[in-house]
């Protein structure tokens, strides 16, 4: 399976303006083979290459493999929408494939720059170490909030999935991030103490942002301030979203299960976001936890079951009866007719377990269709 790593670039200062710099030619190669070929009305690898090629190369004195993944960065861009020209941000992404980028070693990697290679380290911790060699091809080079990274892929060996003797319910939610049919419930509390707190300084940050504008300035650090909260902030779920998952798999790993999710298209209706920031990042941390626990299965050879969604917070584990009047509230669920009273959630993740259990002999999801694990969203810092 592929996986994306992420290595985290320790340029030095000098070395950090040269990859400023071949990024920023980059960009501006791309941008200038966009402007080029729409003029000339082609869209093509092939034809703007020929159209453009020699000129970038004289022009912004790129390699000639840069050159190409420049005019590949334009014509990606036309195969989506042709009648618009595409510019590209200065410092926006660039592409690197082995004859411009390789791995020296554990610690760092060698990129073709403008005035010639940069060996440049890269943290790299035991996680990293482990997975090194199993980079795979081309590697992007970003740059967020002034540091470089690489963004590579990795194959990883999925292990042969084992035959479940049961199924693990698990029922994922906003309030409670995750709750297990073995009764383990992840609270989204501390989530949610933190959005609170970041939601606090957001507004405290565009007030003063408001502010500085009626005075005719820019505020650009405050824009920088906002986008730093806002990585932070989602770096803080995707740890979160790492640790249940991975609690998830090794608990139904080391049982022999199998683990049963609801079928994702039901979310929608159940969670009933709103257009807030809130439910913009509960909807989007929710599908992120959904996407961990799918891969890390994957990886790790358990397999996931995919159950139908209907009702099942609404119809009783005991009997079956279903009304919308047995959850009585988010927390709690009391059947009308055998009174049976429970944590709602970990009624559902039983109702979840039991309907995966019917669907026997147990029938995991083709694992090659996982989806990589989301990336974080665009975040709109409302400036
Ligand atoms: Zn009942």
């Amino acid at each position: 399976m592929k996986l994306p790593l992420q290595l985290k670039l320790l340029p030095t200062v000098e070395q950090h303006a040269v990859l400023r710099e071949t990024m920023r030619l980059c960009n501006a190669a791309a941008t200038y083979s966009a402007a080029t070929g729409y003029a000339a009305g082609v869209f093509g690898q092939v034809s703007i290459h020929h159209l453009t090629y020699y000129a970038i190369r004289e022009r912004f004195g790129l390699s000639s493999q840069l050159a190409v993944r420049a005019i590949a960065k334009t014509v990606e861009c036309f195969r989506r929408d042709k009648t618009v020209c595409p510019t590209f941000k200065a410092e926006g992404a660039i592409c690197y494939d082995q004859r411009v980028l390789s791995f020296h070693g554990l610690h760092s990697a060698s990129l073709w720059a403008i005035g010639g290679r940069v060996e440049v380290p890269f943290a790299c911790g035991p996680y990293q170490q482990a997975r090194q060699g199993r980079i795979q091809g081309q590697a992007d080079l970003v740059l967020r909030g002034g540091v470089f990274y690489l963004l590579c892929t990795i194959a990883m060996p999925e292990e042969t999935s084992l035959a479940p003797q049961d199924v693990l319910g698990v029922d994922l939610g906003v309030i409670n991030l995750a709750t297990s049919s073995d009764g383990t419930i992840h609270s989204g509390a501390g989530v949610e103490a933190c959005r609170a707190r970041y939601t606090a300084r957001r507004t405290r940050l565009q007030r003063a942002a408001t502010v500085a504008q009626m005075d005719g300035k820019r505020p650009k650090k405050i824009r920088q301030a906002l986008q730093r909260m806002a990585r932070k902030e989602a770096g803080f779920r995707r740890d979160v979203n790492h640790c249940i998952s991975k609690t998830i798999v090794a608990s139904a790993k080391g049982t022999q299960r199998g683990i049963a999710l609801e079928e994702l298209t039901h979310i929608r209706s159940r969670s009933r976001f709103r257009q807030s920031q809130r439910a913009r990042m509960a909807g989007w941390a929710f599908a992120q936890l959904r996407a961990f626990v799918e891969y890390k299965a994957c990886l790790a050879g358990v397999p996931v079951v995919l159950v139908d969604a209907k009702h099942t917070s609404q119809g009783c584990n005991r009997c079956g009866h279903v009304e919308r009047s047995n959850r009585q509230s988010q927390a709690r669920f009391s059947c009308q007719q055998c009174g049976y009273t429970t944590n709602a959630d970990f009624n559902a993740a039983n109702n979840i377990r039991d309907r995966a259990r019917v669907k026997v002999p147990l029938v995991a999801v083709p694992l090659r269709q996982l989806r990589l694990p989301l990336a974080e969203p665009a975040t709109s810092p409302g400036l």
